[in-house]
């Protein structure tokens, strides 16, 4: 990454570059380069490349081609001067847009696109607030909970909007998700060049970096942004309760003991997966040795050398069992579950020198490869998960649950099964306990290398899949009554997640506490608002979470567009004819919350998420998906635009 030759235009670095380049994305570059339109109407185009040939099929014969005709462009670049490129216009984008991803794409994701291309280097997620009063602006204070990547975002847009505001963080540094989760082994799932800000590409050292990395970016985000003097560290929000003055008082604990705030608005930051859940099992307080969530990681723990017993295996499990398995004596992995697991050969890879340099140096290059990631991790793979009322996928029998939703589902889970049986398929007894039985996207994919399925191999591993019965001060009962001696206990168990804004207690205009208003099932319109709790929004709130593998980045940036609308109509109305500020309220109307969370609800039970067989944290108790998007992101995009007044009650 810090080669010297690294941004050198020679004929050599410009050949090797090219040798590594994702040809549909150097197709699209090469039409700014060159203006030959042509390029994307030959006979060889590439074909929608979800979990298929990276480079859309195009021939060999023809990527050698292109790669000839990008380096004679690339030259011809260099020696006029490094010119100015003309902007291509709109339907010429559009084109390319369908080159790319191999589909023919309905009109309506044009403006959309465009704005997730930022072709033209403008920030489509910023709202200005420059025609109100820069006074009413500043006087206006609004408290944001959380410095993780949305608080930060949040915080960033209201800085340039010229808005008051106070970010207050429970850690002693800001990150969030990034700064509490240090397991070993831990590192963003998502593809980091759409898991980053739009307005903040970052020249990330692998395809999905380590958590250092990504802490240190947000951390250098709002260092940049200048967001850090407005961050109160270590303190937390207690309770907050809604004053009929259109204000919210807001009670902290900080490091200076509690005290009182009074904001006009609050926009909660705090994620949905940051309250450790530790299982409910019998004698979990007996165990002897240390036991902890890979949330609440305890480094001065030497684990090597020792026996660990691993509760779990979801996201987080996953990425740090094959990392402790490298150094202790043993590690018995307790799974209830399969994960499904998609192959990403990338997964650990470091981004080499060639692919930065295509990245950073070839005009428009890394903006179209953003993009085609962004379509085949995201919006592309909607159509592998979505039900078909039709399709039956009890293939045993009703009895032994839905093991695909469509017959797209169905290819996918076959494409999936054959990579189980590649990599562990020599081990009939492991191979049956790998291959889930519900459908693929059920629950979260999880994304390998064979990192995963080489440890379970290891012969100082073993996945276990007896129930536990009950733990022990010397380690683990299981169901069938043997006994798993252990050092240390790990919970890989996940989040309250479906416990939204715990522990903070939130009164609303009535006086009712939100959570317990919620109780198991949280809801809100958009995920953003909640009737009787005025200006009060939230960021990854109900039924903001997305499965099959879009960034939560970009929901974030939706999230924090429309609340900023929200902030420019609040504030519009809060100014009186004199220039003071007197505090409006903006209050979601009860009959949209509900006909929204009907079109939800609806969505969720036709997504494989939605299958009544599957139990995962997206769901409540009572099997609702509380924490789903059912729908593209096109749509979050539009519905999140801008806020509707008709939406709202004024006060
Ligand atoms: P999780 O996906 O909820 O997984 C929890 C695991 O613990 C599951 O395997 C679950 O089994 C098991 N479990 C829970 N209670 C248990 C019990 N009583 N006995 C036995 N097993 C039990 O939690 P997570 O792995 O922390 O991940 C949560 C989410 O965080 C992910 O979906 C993802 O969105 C995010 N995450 C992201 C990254 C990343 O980007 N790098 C990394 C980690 C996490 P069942 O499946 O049977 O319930």
């Amino acid at each position: 990454m810090t080669s010297p030759e690294r941004h050198a235009w020679t004929d050599e670095a410009m050949e090797a570059a090219l040798a590594e380049a994702h040809v549909p994305s150097l197709i699209t570059a090469l039409v700014h380069l060159t203006g030959d339109e042509s390029l994307l109407r030959g006979e060889e185009k590439p074909t929608s490349q979800l979990f298929g040939d990276p480079q859309g099929g195009i021939s060999p014969e023809q990527q050698t081609q292109i790669r000839r005709r990008a380096l004679d462009a690339l030259k011809a670049h260099r020696d006029a001067g490094f010119p100015d490129l003309p902007a291509p216009r709109p339907e010429l984008v559009k084109e390319m847009v369908d080159f790319i991803t191999g589909v023919e794409l309905d009109d309506a994701y044009g403006d959309f696109l465009m704005s997730e291309l930022k072709i033209f280097d403008e920030d489509p997620y910023r709202v200005s607030l420059d025609d109100l009063p820069c006074d009413a602006r500043r006087d206006f204070h609004v408290l944001v909970i959380g410095a993780g990547m949305s608080g930060i975002l949040a915080a960033i847009r209201l800085k340039q909007a010229g808005v008051g505001f106070t970010v207050v963080d429970k850690n002693a540094g800001v990150g969030g998700t990034w700064f509490e989760n240090r397991y070993p082994g831990c590192r963003v799932d998502s593809p980091n060049h759409t898991y980053s800000y739009s307005f903040a590409p970052e020249d990330w050292p692998q395809h999905f970096s380590p958590q250092r990395v990504l802490r240190a970016y947000f951390e250098r985000i709002a260092t940049e942004h200048g967001i850090h003097d407005k961050v109160r560290l270590g303190t937390e929000v207690l309770e907050a309760h809604y004053r009929s003055s259109g204000e919210w008082q807001v009670k902290v604990r900080g490091p200076d003991g509690e005290s009182t705030l009074t904001v006009n608005a609050i926009i909660s930051a705090v994620g949905q997966l940051n309250r450790p859940k530790l299982p409910e099992i019998d004698g979990r307080d007996s165990f002897r040795g240390p036991a902890f969530h890979t949330a609440q990681w305890q480094a001065e723990h030497d684990l090597e050398g020792k026996r660990i017993v691993v509760i779990g295996t979801g996201a987080s499990a996953f990425q740090t069992v094959p990392e402790i398995a490298k150094v202790a004596a043993r590690v018995t992995v307790f799974q209830r579950t399969p994960p499904w697991v998609s192959q990403r050969p990338d997964y650990h890879a470091p981004i080499s020198d060639a692919k930065h340099w295509l990245l950073n140096e070839v005009p428009f290059y890394g903006k179209w490869y953003r993009f085609w990631m962004f379509w085949t991790t995201g919006e592309g793979l909607l159509s592998m998960v979505r039900r078909d009322p039709d399709w039956d996928g009890h293939a045993d029998g009703a009895a032994n649950g839905e093991r695909s939703v469509s017959e797209a589902n169905d290819r996918l889970r076959a494409m999936l099964t054959a990579n189980v049986e590649r990599m562990v398929g020599d081990d009939p007894e492991l191979f049956a306990k790998c291959l889930p039985g519900y459908p693929p996207a059920g629950k979260r994919m999880l994304i390998d290398n064979g990192h995963w399925f080489r440890a379970l191999k290891r012969d100082n591993v073993e996945l276990v899949t007896d129930p536990i019965a009950r733990i022990v001060p010397e380690g683990v009962e299981t169901k069938s009554g043997r006994h798993v001696d252990a050092d240390v206990i790990i919970y890989g168990t996940g989040f309250h997640a479906s416990r939204l804004l715990f522990p903070m207690k939130l009164y609303g205009k009535s006086g009712v506490e939100l959570r317990e208003h919620w109780g198991a099932d949280p809801r809100a319109y958009l995920g953003i608002v909640m009737p009787d709790y005025p200006n009060l929004f939230c960021c990854y709130g109900p039924n903001t979470n997305i499965v099959v593998n879009g960034s939560i980045v970009f929901f974030s940036e939706c999230e924090v567009r429309y609340i900023m609308g929200c902030l420019k109509l609040l504030i519009e109305r809060s100014v009186a004819e004199d220039g003071d500020l007197l505090p409006a309220a903006m209050d979601c109307r009860q009959d949209i919350h509900d006909a929204y969370n009907e079109r939800i609800d609806a969505g969720n039970l036709g997504m494989a998420w939605g299958s009544p067989d599957v139990r995962s944290w997206y769901k409540n108790q009572h099997g609702r998906v509380t924490q789903n998007w059912p729908f593209t992101l096109l749509d979050f995009w539009k519905q999140t635009r801008a806020p509707d007044p008709e939406d709202y009650t004024f006060t």
